[in-house]
């Protein structure tokens, strides 16, 4: 058992898994995602969800989502680039989908007792799956992922708790700067990259490879406002 194992009641009177919320993972390569067909035995048993479960005391939600997509897909955490959040929030409960892509070729398999099976599934089959509530309401708004971001931060004295705060849970797409793009995400993920002066930046941002959003912050007191 997890110390998060459990039944609770959200702020809008619904029963829910997971005493400190739960998360899971949705990962997308192109027209494809990987889904969870879910034991008979289980919540909502016989439909089709991510992997994903409670979060344990003091557990991320990207932790928790890569943890449950090695205990119930058989996926290394290694394997898998998270992208950004998209949350459910119930009012002292909620629900965080980590979407994410492969960094290399995945084989998703039933890896214990919750999953008939976990497979690839064409993006375009997955409404006529008999979808779990929770996956079906956030479905719509995760068919579009964004770029990955990454985050330059010039020199300075960075706040180490802020520090460790953006590189776990990301910034606030509401806060971002006019041109770059967060999809239907509440927060993308960037583990912020020390660059020593905007020349620096500059010449990380000619090399960088295309299919990523860059992000460079020169102060790191500017990072407060947007995380
Ligand atoms: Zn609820």
């Amino acid at each position: 058992m997890g110390s998060g194992d459990g039944w609770t009641v959200c702020a809008l009177g619904h029963r829910h898994w997971g005493l400190f919320g739960a998360a899971g993972v949705l990962i997308i390569e192109s027209d494809r995602v990987i889904l969870q067909h879910r034991a008979p035995w289980t919540h909502e048993g016989g439909s089709w969800g991510i992997p994903g479960g409670a979060r344990d005391a003091g557990e991320t939600a990207v932790q928790a989502a890569l943890r449950e997509a090695h205990e119930e897909a058989g996926l290394d955490e290694a394997d898998i680039e998270p992208v950004g959040l998209y949350i459910a929030d119930h009012g002292c409960w909620s629900y965080t989908t980590v979407v994410a892509r492969p960094r290399r070729p995945l084989y998703p398999s039933a890896a214990n007792a919750e999953s008939v099976s976990v497979e690839w599934v064409p993006v375009a089959e997955v409404d006529d799956l008999v979808l779990h509530g929770g996956f079906a309401s956030a479905w719509p708004k995760l068919q579009r992922v964004p770029a990955p971001l990454r985050l330059l931060l010039g020199p300075g004295a960075a706040d180490e708790k802020l520090l460790a705060d953006v590189a776990a849970n990301g910034l606030a797409a509401s806060r971002l700067p006019d041109g770059l793009d967060a999809g239907s995400l509440h927060r993308l993920l960037a583990l912020p990259e020390l660059v020593e002066d905007s020349d620096h930046a500059a010449a990380l941002v000619a090399e960088a490879e295309p299919g990523r959003q860059i992000l460079v912050v020169l102060d790191p007191a500017m990072l407060l406002s947007l995380s």
